[in-house]
């Protein structure tokens, strides 16, 4: 565990007979998830003092989660800033092309298109979350605690206190959710959410295959849903999410792995030759989650807590990187002069809930498209992806959005 550094602590009464201490810093982050590792990080980097409350150990955190995370470049010089991009960049695969393939048609993405940049990068969440928690441990104002699970918040007129199963205290002026997309604080605050549950859910893991990959991410629009192969940094190892409805999840999952390898092998079209799994693979349900505020009093939402979207585009957490950026813009002025920090998120609270919720619904209209059926809908995919390929004007403004390069330039990075 991190020594505690900066942040008071104050002795409090016993619960439950034990000798029990109340810890204070600026701001309380619940979650200890990619969301609130990297928020930490973010807001630690302009001064505020944070304590980041995670209720599982975290090699329990980093072994459960065998999925990888498509990063746009938009968001490299975040991280750059934050000092974690050279560990991350070492050990990620690079997106240099992109096929997307649908009903016959195929629509190429290069990255002449991109100045030669990469368009994304492939992070394993394993390699990712201890990054991060590395330099955590090294950051001077941030303080981990595992085993935190948060069950009750009191609202102080000065400050917010949140209470953990071991009856310990932790005072800030302001709490940050990042506790997920059941968000247990979200509910402890009384906050709304807009829910729908796919009736999909995503299989994840990573194959080796015998043809090297260069660099390409394959988005395959089948009719039972989306299967992406993205690469890793081994030319000949990518990660594999293919959403199919939950019972067809359920029933491969459950079988023989060769029958699940032949299947995803005979998906995939044999674009890469043959395949064999590396490790077992994991099912994602899929819920579609959006917060009708994300501030109320000292509590502020983030990262699925506040939006989970369909991971169609791979775009869930970089719309999280972008809160990061917009909290830090709000925050960073009223650190610097000590103001109290509860005010000024008002323009967080409602700019935030925009992107969110055009991310949440264009990737949800994707993939309704995509699951259509009929010949009209087949006929339409064909013509507009083969149009697409073969117009290069129209490729340039998806490009720019799907980097994430214009709207993180919006917020100002
Ligand atoms: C199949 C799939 C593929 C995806 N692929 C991509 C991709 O390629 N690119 C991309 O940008 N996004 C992707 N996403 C989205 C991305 O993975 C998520 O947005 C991101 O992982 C959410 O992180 P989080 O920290 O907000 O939530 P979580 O990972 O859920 O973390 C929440 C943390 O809070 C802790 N917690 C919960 N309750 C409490 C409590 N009471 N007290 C203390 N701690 C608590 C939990 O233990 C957990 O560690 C994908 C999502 C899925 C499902």
């Amino acid at each position: 565990m991190a020594v505690h550094k900066s942040l008071v602590i104050h002795v409090c009464a016993p619960h439950n007979g034990i000798m029990n201490h109340t810890s204070a810093a600026d701001i309380v982050i619940v979650g200890g998830g990619l969301a609130g590792a990297l928020c930490a990080l973010t807001l630690a980097s302009v001064g505020a003092r944070c304590i980041v409350l995670e209720k599982s150990r975290f090699e329990d955190l980093v072994t459960r989660d065998r999925r990888t995370t498509a990063i746009n470049s938009g968001a490299v010089p975040l991280l750059q800033e934050l000092g974690v991009w050279d560990s991350m960049v070492s050990g990620a695969g690079s997106i240099r092309r992109i096929e997307i393939l649908s009903d016959g048609a195929r629509c190429t993405f290069d990255d002449a298109l991109h100045d030669l940049r990469p368009f994304g990068y492939i992070v394993d969440n394993v390699v990712w979350r201890q990054i991060l928690r590395d330099a955590i441990d090294q950051h001077p104002l941030i303080r981990w605690v595992d085993g935190a699970g948060v069950t009750g918040l009191t609202m102080e007129t000065t400050g917010i206190t949140a209470v953990d199963t071991a009856g310990q205290s932790w005072r800030a002026q302001l709490l940050i959710a990042a506790d997920g997309r059941e968000s247990p604080v979200r509910a402890l605050a009384g906050m709304d959410v807009h829910r729908h549950v796919y009736p999909e859910s995503a299989m994840v893991g990573i194959v080796r295959h015998a043809q090297p990959h260069h660099e390409t991410a394959f988005e395959i629009f089948l009719p039972t849903g989306p299967l992406a192969l993205l690469p890793l940094k081994d030319p000949h190892v990518s990660s594999f999410v293919w959403t199919e409805p939950t019972d067809h999840v359920a029933a491969r999952l459950q079988g023989e792995e060769d029958l699940f390898l032949k299947a995803l092998s005979a998906q995939f079209g044999g674009y890469l030759g043959d395949m064999a799994l590396l490790g077992r693979p994991q099912a994602w349900p899929l819920t579609r989650i959006l917060a009708s505020r994300y501030v109320q009093d000292r509590v502020v939402l983030l990262g699925d807590a506040a939006h989970a979207i369909h991971p169609i585009a791979g775009q869930g957490f970089n719309l999280t990187m972008r809160d990061f950026v917009a909290l830090r813009r709000a925050l960073q002025p009223r650190l610097n002069v000590g103001l109290p920090l509860k005010e000024g998120l008002s323009a967080y609270n409602r700019l935030r809930q925009v992107d969110a919720r055009v991310m949440a619904e264009a990737t949800h209209v994707l993939n309704a498209v995509f699951l259509s059926s009929g010949m009209l809908p087949v006929a339409v995919r064909r013509v507009g992806l083969t149009a697409l390929n073969r117009l290069p004007f129209l490729k340039k403004p998806f490009v720019r959005h799907a980097t994430g390069v214009s709207r993180l330039a919006q917020l100002g990075l």
